[in-house]
């Protein structure tokens, strides 16, 4: 079966903010919300193929014989997860009340794609399908790449060919070297560039403050990261982007301090509000 295939993938978390648990707690929860955003903006057009860790892996089926306008709608699909990544990003930024840097590092996330039209496979494992076939292994391998901007697009030969001539023009070509794959060429679209041309790449409505908005959102990751806090769960496992998390954060009965303990010093309370805002 023929399909486009698309990663989405969010990085920007700095390795220092490693060091605490409440930190890891924090990024894992807006990692997750963002991840929600984009699963989200792609409905109805992008199926969700499986998350994995800090991205998002979509897909989309394609006829088996290629059709001249198949990939129309590409770039206005794209330019809708980039909106749709930039306005939770907006609001998490805007209802913070934690002072972790897993939080105040979170207006600095970057999301990047690449993308490959493939031959691929569904294989049935359980109640899961997996995608499977060496188009899905070239996808994965685009994101080791030498792109020297942080947003953008990077996209193979075939995708290439069949973008909107608005998109075409901004794409740059680049030579990856992927591995086991060997080189190929790709070309890729800043979408920094692309927001200063188009406003459709970029988010132009802003959020106004509210009070409850934000102790309802302070509400919410505290529940929701508790259980990654106290070590049931493990925060920001198989995120890519953040290098190896520091072993003494594994979950609470393989390292460090008892459930209780952790437990006990989990912030209860939300932090003072500024009155001003
Ligand atoms: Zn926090």
């Amino acid at each position: 079966m023929r399909a486009l295939l698309v990663i989405a993938d969010i990085g920007g978390y700095t390795r220092f903010m490693r060091v605490h648990r409440i930190n890891l707690a924090h990024a894992q929860y807006i990692v997750a919300q963002l991840l929600e955003a984009l699963i989200d903006a792609g409905e109805p057009h992008l199926q969700l193929a499986k998350l994995e860790g800090d991205a998002a892996f979509f897909y989309a089926k394609l006829p088996d014989r290629p059709k001249e306008d198949e990939l129309a709608s590409f770039s206005g699909r794209v330019a809708q997860l980039r909106r749709g990544f930039l306005a939770r990003r907006m609001e998490i930024e805007s209802n913070r009340m934690c002072t972790c840097d897993g939080c105040t590092q979170a207006g600095q996330l970057k999301l990047k794609f690449v993308a490959h039209v493939g031959e691929i496979a569904l294989q049935k494992i359980k109640r899961y399908t997996e995608l499977a076939g060496v188009d899905v292994i070239f996808v994965h391998r685009l994101l080791k790449n030498t792109v020297p901007v942080p947003e953008y697009i990077l996209m193979s030969e075939p995708v290439y060919a069949h973008l909107e001539a608005d998109l075409r023009e901004h794409a740059r070509p680049t030579h990856e070297e992927l591995e086991g794959l060997g080189a190929v060429t790709t070309h890729y679209v800043d979408f920094v560039e692309l927001a200063r041309d188009f406003a459709a790449w970029g988010v132009t409505e802003s959020l106004v403050p509210s009070r409850l908005r934000r102790i309802w959102g302070w509400i919410k990751m505290t529940v929701r990261s508790l259980p990654y806090f106290v070590g049931i769960r493990r925060s920001c496992d198989g995120f890519r982007n953040m290098g190896n998390v520091d072993p003494s954060l594994a979950p609470a009965e393989l390292a460090g301090p008892s459930s209780t303990a952790a437990l006990a010093s989990f912030q209860t309370t939300p932090p003072p509000i500024d009155p001003k805002s």
